[in-house]
């Protein structure tokens, strides 16, 4: 480390790296940030932050890589676009949603550009982005996960060190099914209500505050009601979590019935023009059914 305080570059400002990248300002860490869409990156040079023109040039003298990017494509495309930034004393913190095939590819590129490499993908939406109250999934070597340390105290109100290699993403796929799980439940019962001649608020009001409420069951299902749908995680964004935990159940020989029925809902849902939507415009696709 060059400081007490690791240097951070963070690559990609979207709705999650754009919540960090401000709460890791907060957290009084040197940052420096890279977006393939200029704009977005402007923004942060105001709060503090260095702004680089290319992914090279905003790794390098960094601590700690992190890439927030869609998929482990743009991933794996933007982390050789850095390579003549890196150096082999780096942590490269790679917490977006890639699947457990895209993490252990990723883990393999890290071996080949000579950083150090945490599997680290993480739990919650936009606001506990923005309120730095994410749920961190650490995989990855004790000391590389204590170098990472500051970073993900930064960004999270939790950090769960789950294993030495890419458990992390292994975990985030099992949550992410009860996300879809519970999004595509919620649909289907609004979706009965209406169907039935019943207000759909009358769901809400019925499970409110008791053992089979929860937070993002009144708030995706009111913005269901209001047709709302202001993305805080995309359609299409989730469509690539469902296609990904399918996969890696498939390699297993698991059947993962609600999801693939979430997948389907969620493409349609996309196909109608909803892809950019909150995902929670699956509930556009149940009652078309
Ligand atoms: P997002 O708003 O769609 O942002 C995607 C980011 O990736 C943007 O910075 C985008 O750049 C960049 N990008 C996409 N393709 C690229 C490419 N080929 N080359 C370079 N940059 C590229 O997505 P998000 O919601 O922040 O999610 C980011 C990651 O976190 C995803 O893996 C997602 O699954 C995961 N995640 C999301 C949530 C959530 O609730 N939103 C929760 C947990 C985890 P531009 O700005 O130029 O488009």
């Amino acid at each position: 480390m060059t400081t007490d305080l690791p240097r951070i570059a963070l690559l990609g400002l979207g709705t999650m790296g754009a919540g960090m990248a401000r709460n890791v300002l907060a957290a009084g860490l040197p940052l420096t940030v890279w977006n393939r869409s200029a704009d977005k990156a402007a923004a942060f040079s105001e709060l503090g932050a260095d702004v680089a023109p290319n992914p090279g040039a905003a790794v390098a003298g960094a601590d700690l890589v992190v890439t927030m990017l869609y998929d482990a494509d743009s991933v794996a495309e933007v982390m050789t676009a850095a390579e003549p930034g890196l150096t082999s004393t780096q942590i490269w913190a790679q917490m977006s949603t890639v699947g457990v095939e895209g993490a252990l590819t990723l883990q393999g590129l890290a071996g080949r550009l000579g950083v150090g490499f945490v599997d680290a993908p993480v739990l919650g939406t936009k606001k506990p982005a923005e309120d730095g109250t994410l749920v961190v999934l650490a995989a990855g070597e004790a000391a590389q996960l204590d170098a990472c340390a500051p970073l993900f105290d930064a960004v999270g109100s939790r950090t769960i060190r789950v294993g030495e290699s890419v458990e992390g993403s292994r975990l985030k796929l099992v949550a992410n099914a009860w996300v879809l799980a519970v999004l595509e439940g919620v649909a289907e019962s609004l979706t009965l209500a209406e169907g039935l001649g019943l207000d759909p608020g009358l769901f809400l009001e019925a499970v409110k505050g008791g053992a089979m409420d929860a937070p993002y069951v009144q708030l995706k299902g009111a913005g269901m009601i209001a047709n709302e749908f202001p993305p805080a995680f995309s359609v299409d964004g989730a469509a690539k979590d469902a296609a990904l935990i399918l996969d890696a159940a498939d390699r297993v020989g698991i059947r993962m019935d609600i999801t693939g029925t979430a997948l389907q809902r969620l493409r349609q849902a996309s196909d109608a023009g909803h892809g950019a939507d909150d995902m929670s415009a699956i509930a556009l696709a149940s009652r078309r059914l």
